[in-house]
């Protein structure tokens, strides 16, 4: 398999060679063949070459099987025209490796359980998955735009039967491999776009009987989050609804740099945190590691398909703060251990591949 690491700026670097250390370490443990290669994006690439996607950059991408992002933003940039700057090279990948659907997995850990703000007996036990349209719905429908005497402005909300299908295959397929359970979320009371997104949902969901499938207005679900988030197994819904809803299941964690995402279905699969390049904490060795870490794991359970190596490192990262370890962003209070961002990911590499041996050694006998 192979793989271009694009680590970026501030504290990308940083946690994206604690993610790739543990992702070759788990690949060797299970046997699957790793070939990376990194390349530059984002400020580090306008510093060298003057863009922030350059070409070889996209080449080697578009030549692989999955991009291992950092992050990317330095404000040394923060003056330059929207176009020229780091944020622009991200923009660029995602358009460049053609992604439809966005999976967010989002998760109470039992160790930080009382970092998020929701009540702990609201909280406990909360284990979903986001699967997010990317590339139609609102963000991308024409016409748009403002009228000649900009005192209206306008946005169209499309969808095509199309899009809808094969980004609920995705959900479907998710959900398969997690609780069978699978909400879709829409405003079908209210929006056309809406009334053919359930239509075609549930015209899907008939090729996977083993799914349970319901629907929710998307109002209802944004109250649910909070209210009762262990309702939820995968949600599927579309580019705006998801934008918002992704990042209010993402605070429930109590922690930005615990989370990792995945963009799939498109020519190249993209892993990166949800966190950007931090730079008040950038060289310092102290950013959280664990979003991209737990990225490199969904890579391995989406793109090399390998659900045990995937289980491996995502027991590790629970094993690691079960025993108390953390970096300075999820220490809290007193008895805790404050770790950097190079013993965190030594930590669960060493603890992945104990966990690799335990498997591969079961299913040896
Ligand atoms: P940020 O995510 O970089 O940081 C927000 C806060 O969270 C900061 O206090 C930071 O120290 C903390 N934080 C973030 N990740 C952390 C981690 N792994 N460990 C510990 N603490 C962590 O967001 P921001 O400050 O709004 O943006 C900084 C730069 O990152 C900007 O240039 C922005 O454009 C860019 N950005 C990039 C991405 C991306 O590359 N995907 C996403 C968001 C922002």
């Amino acid at each position: 398999m192979k793989i271009t690491i694009l680590p970026g700026d501030g504290i990308g670097p940083e946690v994206c060679a604690q993610a790739v250390a543990v992702l070759e370490h788990v690949a060797s443990a299970f046997g699957i063949d790793i070939e990376s290669e990194e390349h530059l994006i984002g400020g580090a690439a306008i510093s060298k070459t003057g863009s922030p996607f350059p070409p070889e950059t996209e080449a080697a991408c578009r030549g692989s099987d999955a991009v291992l992002l950092g992050a990317v933003g330095t404000p040394e940039f923060d003056h330059f025209l929207p176009e020229d700057r780091p944020e622009m090279g991200l923009l660029k990948l995602r358009k460049a490796l053609g992604g439809f659907a966005n999976l967010r997995p989002s998760a109470a850990v039992p160790a930080l359980i009382d970092s998020s703000p929701l009540r702990r007996e609201v909280f406990e036990g909360t284990d979903l998955l986001i699967v997010r349209e990317l590339l139609g719905g609102l963000y991308f429908g024409g016409p748009r735009g403002f009228s000649d005497d900009k005192t209206e402005a306008f946005n169209t909300m499309r969808y095509s039967v199309a899009e809808v299908e094969r980004v609920a295959r995705v959900a479907f397929t998710a959900a398969q491999g997690r609780r069978k359970k699978l909400t879709s979320v829409d405003k079908a009371n209210v929006l056309e776009t809406s009334r053919l997104w359930r239509e075609t949902v549930t015209r899907v969901g008939k090729d996977f009987p083993d799914v349970t499938l319901d629907h929710e207005f998307v109002d209802a679900c944004a109250m649910h989050l909070v209210t009762n988030p262990t309702r939820f197994d995968v949600i599927l819904t579309e580019n705006l609804f998801g934008d918002i809803l992704s990042d209010e299941a993402a605070v429930l964690t109590g922690s930005l740099g615990m989370l990792a995402s995945a963009t799939i279905g498109g020519d190249v699969d993209l892993y990166e945190p949800v966190h950007g390049s931090a730079p008040d904490i950038a060289g310092k060795n102290m950013a959280n590691p664990l979003g991209a870490i737990a990225s490199a794991a969904m890579l391995l359970r989406y793109t090399a398909k390998n659900d045990a190596a995937a289980d491996a490192i995502e027991k590790a990262i629970n094993w690691v703060l079960q025993k108390g370890h953390r970096t300075a962003d999820i220490a809290g209070g007193s008895g805790t251990m404050v770790n950097t961002t190079s013993e965190m990911g030594a930590m669960i590499a060493n603890r992945a591949v104990e966990f690799a041996n335990v498997n591969n050694a079961f299913h040896a006998v």
